[in-house]
């Protein structure tokens, strides 16, 4: 049996750019149809709806900022208007320093404002996907989620405030979720990527700290190389079908050994 999503259809949160987008990519070009959603990159969220389209796939935009309630309940309720049902959900939008949009730097530095971003995104913002997902899946009877951590989540760096508890939080939530629904059908996993290239989150970081990938390389990466969008994308994918039936309440590092350190 090869892996395949045909006939199922797929919310991507964070879709606009790097890893949303290529785990859209991944998930059409396995024959899902695609809800792509993004905050406020509309531009790039409408592209990657080109990108599968062009493709020969089928996908549709939907905005919605994650960090409120009632556009992720919206979000969920327009994929089931649009496309029926919804099988598989990628909650991957997230947000962190990056040295360009919010600065690195020590606790005793983190203002209340970056604080709240951070923790309104990527923990918040998951939580309310997770919420309305669940939700649509107990009434269809089945379901796959997966959702964005971090290496971050899983080993504390310094400099990085808020995303590491947020990204820890967000594998707790993975774990509750998937407890209270192993009955019911529906899996819940979530990936732990590395440093990744081709998004704006790393690639914004390496331009502000130029010596930072060949450190990346030589000291802390086992593998010797960076991440690639397709590399997550393709474990993310692979978490959904059915060729990972048996797993749920899974994090998965996607991060050339870094977590075994
Ligand atoms: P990216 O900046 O290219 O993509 C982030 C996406 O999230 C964009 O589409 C952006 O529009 C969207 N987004 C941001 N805030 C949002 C909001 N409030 N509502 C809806 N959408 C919002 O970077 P990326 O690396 O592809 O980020 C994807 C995920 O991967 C994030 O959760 C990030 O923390 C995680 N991650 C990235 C790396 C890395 O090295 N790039 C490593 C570990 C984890």
């Amino acid at each position: 049996m090869p892996m395949d999503l045909e006939n199922k259809v797929a919310l991507v949160t964070g879709g606009a750019s790097g890893i949303g987008r290529a785990a859209a990519l991944e998930f059409a070009e396995l024959g899902a149809r695609v809800v792509v959603s993004t905050g406020s990159n509309v531009e790039g969220g409408e592209e990657t709806v080109s990108m599968i389209r062009a493709a020969g796939g089928d996908a549709c935009f939907v905005k919605c900022d994650v960090g409120s309630e009632a556009e992720v309940s919206a979000l969920v309720a327009a994929a089931v208007e649009k496309y029926g049902r919804l099988d598989c959900a990628f909650n991957n939008a997230g947000i962190g320093p990056d040295g360009v949009r919010i600065p690195f730097g020590p606790l005793t530095d983190v203002t209340e404002g970056n604080w709240d971003r951070i923790m309104n995104t990527n923990l918040k913002g998951v939580f309310f996907c997770l919420k309305h997902e669940l939700i649509r899946m107990r009434k269809q009877g089945g379901g796959a989620i997966v959702n964005t951590a971090s290496i971050g989540g899983l080993k504390m760096a310094p400099g990085f405030g808020a995303y590491g508890p947020s990204k820890s939080a967000v594998i707790a939530l993975t774990e509750l979720a998937a407890l209270e629904n192993a009955r019911l059908g529906i899996r819940v996993n979530v990936v732990c990527p590395g440093p990744t290239v081709g998004t704006r989150l790393m690639d914004n970081n390496l331009a502000s700290n130029p010596e930072e990938e060949a450190l990346l390389k030589e000291r802390v990466i086992p593998m010797g190389k960076l991440g690639t969008v397709v590399d997550v994308a393709r474990s993310v994918v692979w978490l959904c079908s059915d060729y990972a039936s048996h797993v749920t309440g899974q994090a998965l590092s996607v991060d050339g050994g870094m977590h075994a350190q």
